[in-house]
């Protein structure tokens, strides 16, 4: 657009007669990358004044100015143009405006409380393979972002998907006059109220206004949990759009999670990770390179632009490439990697910046590379489409902070589901509990593993926060919460989390908070005590009551009921287990007889499925076997879990002398000591220490010395040839936790779960 016609558009009165034609908008002078076509808005905030930056902008190249205020550069800069307007804000949405109403094509506003962003990238995922959609970078939904998107739109967009968010009454009427949406989604209305609102309704009310011009307005059904709303409303869009409905689930089906964060990580030799995992595209890469030159820590060191293909629909991928080396030129990058084919074959494209290139066709051929190898003191912005696999790089590149490490093995998790599957029938579910961050092997990794197994029906944890942890990294397998606290019910409903219930108190206090919240049908699972008087309903006297309560209300719905053994382990409880088995089975049938629907049974825990197969009713409950360790005779499985760590430092001790706090560390010979990286702070147990226990080095058994310390304990090595950085096995394959628990009178499940969570976890797929 013509700097006069902006003139025009925005009543502005001009300054300077210089002819300048506009590609770019700019409101934060540290995301300039194209000057001589970029019109900066100087706009005042509370926090600033994009005044103070006019001087700055106009020595990097920048010719035209939005300005309240006529700045006193004006007069010896006859090669720019001030546009003087009352309010920059307003007039950068004026503009944006009148760039809106050239376009005659579907236009979707997006607001509400949650989701937005997810079902603006959803739709472009559903969308874009028919059609060049125009979108929001982002979350770029505010008063500036706003206008920015909508000036997105040009001469091949054929529909626009953007969001709006608002924090203050008045707001909405603007954004709406901007995005003017013909077809309007509502994402639903969070719980709470925003500080500036007065109540529910006002911000609904509020909200509502984006939909004022809107033929059609969309919003999920109700009851759908948040995840579920976000795809029925991309349906729903669709199918309003003309699409197949054979078509649209089979996009539904490969909906990507959206990843919002850029993540930032320490990696090794001075370099910086910065993780960009949001959808690729031009806009994106732009600010993902604009927060790369934010960071504080980025002097001294290089800056490093890891980039794979990126299919962007609707540009030519020359046109598009060019445009990646523009923003590495503008944005200082001294470093680039094209990872893919695509990229690699327009490598012509890069051929004139000053950075250094590199292409390589797969991330493997990368990461073999010297140039990989040689990474030093950088900065490293690593964004690539999820088929390149970029975690492999990041992960290649984290720096190992403690040199002890929690190996894990993933297939071997697998093998040991598969043991215990061979004990069900083929129709009993799994529940598999990864409580405790999956007995210490780490709920994240354990439960994308078991995600995609056939007969896993559940996973379970103990608290609210870490289902929603498992949600927050795309795990949508239906979650347990076995000890939901009273505090998280809105974490239950946000991440459609299925508590346990065992207790009138945590009942009503449920029904209470799911009525407020507006939530029907939510599952819950009822809890019996039928033997461990530790949580749960008694059988025998309160099922009256319980299902009085259930049957007079909505909010929850009884999915399963359950209880557990307290000596499924051994035979020596065989007659309670019975009696505990019949005590189940009361609460049970009196809960079944009440509902029409049928209540999932479970009362098997690990050891039980081996044990009573016959008591494995609909589902079981899977913990330490799937870790691999047997409860029934604490043999190992399948190993799952090996610490390791490598010798520091070796000494050559004289008899006479002692090692380690309090000396109680006494030798009877002249010894070899090592010292490893591992204290009780790490979880490992100060009974070990003084001969209790040991390590293995080489294969070989090296008793821990003396008190463990806090960060380090003592090993002797006298008798086992090895040196300083040789690997050390803590517990593993070939030293059982279960072996270490005996030593110190306990069970392995405390080991496994005490290690903790400064020793990285490492996993590997054999
Ligand atoms: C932890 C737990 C289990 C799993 O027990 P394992 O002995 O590890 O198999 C089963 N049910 C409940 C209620 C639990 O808390």
């Amino acid at each position: 657009m013509r700097i006069s016609v902006i003139a025009s558009l925005i009543g502005a009165r001009q300054a300077g007669e210089a002819d300048i034609n506009i590609n770019w908008l700019l409101t934060d002078s540290r995301s300039l990358c194209f000057p001589e076509s970029t019109l900066f808005f100087a706009i005042r905030t509370p926090r600033g004044d994009g005044h103070i930056y006019i001087q700055d902008l106009y020595s990097r190249g920048v010719r035209a100015f939005v300005v309240e205020e006529i700045p006193e550069i004006a007069a010896s800069s006859g090669d720019c143009v001030f546009l003087q307007v009352e309010n920059s804000l307003t007039a950068l949405q004026r503009l944006a405006e009148r760039k809106r109403e050239e376009y005659n094509i579907p236009i979707i506003g997006i607001t509400g409380s949650n989701g937005k962003t997810t079902v603006k990238e959803w739709l472009y995922q559903m969308l874009s393979p028919d059609m060049t959609v125009t979108r929001s970078p982002r979350s770029y939904n505010s008063q500036i972002g706003v206008p920015l998107s909508v000036w997105g739109l040009w001469e091949k967009s054929q529909i626009g998907i953007f969001e709006a968010a608002i924090s203050q009454p008045g707001e909405m009427e603007a954004l709406e006059r901007i995005i003017q949406p013909t077809i309007g989604v509502f994402t639903g209305l969070g719980s709470a109220h925003q500080e500036n609102f007065q109540s529910m309704e006002q911000k609904r009310e509020e909200k509502m206004k984006l939909f004022a011009h809107c033929k059609t307005v969309f919003m999920p059904k109700p009851g759908l949990s948040a995840l579920e709303a976000d795809r029925d409303l991309c349906r729903q869009v669709c199918r309003h759009l003309g699409m197949p409905d054979d078509v649209i689930e089979q996009r539904l089906a490969q909906l990507e999670p959206i990843a919002m964060r850029l993540e930032v990580k320490q990696g090794r030799h001075g370099c910086m990770i910065i993780n960009d995992s949001y959808n690729s595209d031009l806009n994106s890469l732009g600010i993902a390179m604009d927060f790369m030159n934010r960071r504080p820590d980025r002097a001294n060191r290089q800056r490093v632009l890891i980039l794979s293909d990126i299919l962007q629909s609707g540009v030519p991928p020359m046109m598009f490439y060019e445009h990646v080396a523009q923003l590495v030129q503008m944005r200082g990058v001294e470093s680039f990697i094209g990872i893919g084919p695509q990229i690699s074959a327009h490598a012509a494209c890069f051929d004139q910046l000053q950075a250094q290139c590199q292409f390589y066709p797969s991330t493997e051929g990368y990461l073999q590379s010297q140039a990989f190898a040689m990474l030093r003191d950088s900065v490293v912005l690593i964004k690539g489409a999820r088929r390149f696999h970029f975690e492999k790089i990041t992960q290649a590149l984290e720096q190992k902070v403690h040199e002890t490490i929690l190996e894990v093995n993933l297939r071997a998790v697998v093998d040991n589901l598969n043991y215990y599957r061979s004990f069900l029938n083929s129709n009993t579910r799994i529940i598999c509990m990864v409580k405790a961050d999956a007995y210490g092997a780490g709920a994240v990794e354990v439960s994308k593993t078991l995600q995609s197994q056939t007969q896993v029906g559940y996973l379970a944890v103990a608290v609210a926060d870490e289902g929603a942890l498992l949600r927050s990294n795309g795990i949508t397998k239906p979650i347990m919460i076995m000890n939901p606290e009273m505090t998280s019910f809105d974490t239950l409903f946000e991440y459609n989390l299925e508590p346990e219930v065992y207790s009138f108190r945590i009942l009503d206090a449920l029904i209470r908070a799911a009525e407020r919240a507006g939530i029907t049908g939510m599952p819950i699972h009822i809890k019996l005590d039928t033997g461990m008087h530790r949580l749960g309903f008694d059988p025998e006297t309160e099922m009256p009551r319980l299902i009085e309560k259930l049957q007079h209300q909505t909010a929850l719905v009884p999915r399963s009921i359950f209880s557990h053994f307290v000596g499924s382990d051994s035979d020596s409880f065989d007659q309670f287990s019975a009696e505990q088995y019949r005590r189940y089975l009361v609460g049970a049938d009196a809960l079944q007889a009440a509902f029409p629907h049928h209540i999932l049974r479970h009362m098997d825990n690990s050891a039980g499925i081996e044990h009573f197969p016959e008591r494995q009713m609909d589902m079981v409950r899977l913990g330490l076997g799937l870790y691999g360790i047997n409860p029934r005779d604490n043999s190992t499985i399948n190993n799952v879990s090996t610490l390791k760590t490598t010798i520091l430092q070796i000494h050559d001790v004289k008899a006479s002398e002692t090692v380690g706090y309090s000396r109680r560390g006494q030798l009877t010979r002249d010894s070899r000591i090592a010292a490893i990286p591992i204290g009780y702070a790490d979880g490992w147990d100060r009974l070990f220490g003084n001969g209790n226990a040991y390590a293995l080095v080489n294969g070989q058994k090296a008793p821990y010395v003396g008190n463990i310390c806090m960060d380090v304990c003592m090993i002797d090595v006298t008798d086992i040839p090895c040196q300083e950085g040789d690997h050390v096995v803590l517990f593993g394959a070939e030293l059982s936790p279960s072996l270490l628990a005996e030593k110190v009178n306990t069970i392995p499940y405390e080991i496994l779960t005490s290690v903790s969570h400064r020793v990285k976890r490492v996993y590997y797929h054999e």
